[in-house]
């Protein structure tokens, strides 16, 4: 955990897994890229995907997301996928009883009653209700901390299906249907279709679309997202994973322009439907790179775009090749939820506080 970090050379709490402290990522960016392209390659090796987005001149485009793909003949995407042939999807999904531990649940109709009678069967928490839980199994990023990095060593949970199979899963207690992942991103043309679906068969019924997202989706995609969800009460949730682009780049292996251009354009319609938000934001506070530095403008940039979209801030838990640091503590998610508040957004939320670690990290494990 408290490592010297090579570039600052000052023992920091750092994870091998990035190899630099979050510090230099911020402040200097060149000494450690080296370090981060290292770190970078080290978890593709061990997944076994492309080391970087491909750009074959003659392989075969793909525009679903930020990294633009151009996938050569038998090659994989960066997301892991073969080009094309994603009528069916490698997708798995589980009934989670209401209320849940949805990253929105604390303003969303199946975790308040927000919306009742018309987006909600419930003034309150929907119990005796079910969210439709649909985990696609790929990914457009590749965070260093994945929470849910065993369906890529696992292998899929079932063959793929298409739209349709999909949504014979809802049945009468099924409320909502939420796309999450991985990342729903990659096979988001599937997920539509198969929302589309769901809703079709049931068109006087309740039955919120939601999406849970690191937002790196391409802007046209986007706008069938709000459509779906604008109209069923469903709600679009961001996870912003970092402000300065060197440190969302080293965590993720990816930029956040897209994801905060399209977040600014979710934001635009927000207003249109005040009794459900259309946008939640979520915040992973990663302990010794995602602090104040990286929280208050990322608040700042909600705030200025709309004070009342929420914002979750979560508690981390070291996983996948970043569990060598501990639980986020609670004087690390004080200062961000101040610093939150500070930049104005009116709702701040503390998810996963049961994984806060009591002390203070800083002084117990880095004196
Ligand atoms: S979804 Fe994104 S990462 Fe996957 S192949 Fe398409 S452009 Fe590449
Ligand atoms: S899927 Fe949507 S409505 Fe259901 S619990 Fe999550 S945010 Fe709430």
């Amino acid at each position: 955990m408290k490592e010297r970090c090579p570039v600052c050379q000052e023992k920091k709490l750092l994870s091998k897994a990035v190899g630099v402290c979050g510090r230099c990522l911020r402040e200097d960016p060149e000494a450690c890229a080296p370090f981060v392209e290292r770190a970078r390659r080290r978890s593709r090796q061990t997944f076994r995907l492309p080391e970087k987005p491909p750009q074959d001149p003659s392989g075969i485009p793909c525009n679903l997301c930020v990294h633009g793909c151009r996938i050569p003949k038998d090659g994989l995407g960066f997301c892991g996928l073969p080009p094309g042939g994603r009528e069916k999807a490698k997708v798995s999904w589980y009934y989670d009883p209401l209320p849940t531990n949805c990253v929105a649940d604390f303003v969303c109709p199946g975790g308040t009653g927000a919306g009742f009678p018309r987006w909600s069967f419930k003034p309150g928490p929907e119990y005796g209700y079910q969210n439709l839980a649909v985990f696609y199994e790929a990914c457009s990023f590749d965070c260093l901390y994945c929470q849910n990095w065993h369906y890529r060593v696992d292998g899929p949970k079932r063959a793929p299906v298409g739209p349709e199979e999909l949504a014979n899963a809802v049945n009468p207690r099924v409320s909502c249907i939420c796309f999450f992942g991985g990342d729903p991103t990659p096979q988001l043309p599937h997920a539509l279709s198969a929302a589309e679906e769901a809703l079709h068969r049931s068109p006087q019924r309740i039955l919120r679309i939601c999406f849970e997202t690191n937002g790196s989706m391409n802007p046209a995609i986007l706008e069938r997202m709000m459509d779906v969800s604008m109209r069923s009460g469903g709600v679009i949730k961001f996870d912003l994973k970092a402000w300065t682009p060197s440190v969302h780049y080293a965590l993720t292996g990816a930029p956040n322009s897209q994801t905060l251009q399209n977040f600014a354009r979710v934001a635009e319609a927000f207003p249109e439907r005040p009794e459900v938000p259309l946008l939640v934001a979520s915040i992973l506070l990663v302990p010794g790179y995602v602090d104040v530095e990286e929280v208050r403008p990322i608040a700042e940039f909600i705030a200025g775009l709309n004070p009342n979209i929420p914002l979750s801030l979560l508690a981390f838990y070291p996983n996948c090749l970043m569990d060598d640091l501990p639980c986020t503590s609670w004087a690390h998610m004080e200062r961000c939820v101040s610093a939150a508040k500070e930049a104005g957004v009116k709702t701040v939320h503390v998810g996963n506080r049961h994984l806060l670690w009591p002390g203070n990290y800083e002084e117990e494990l880095c004196g």
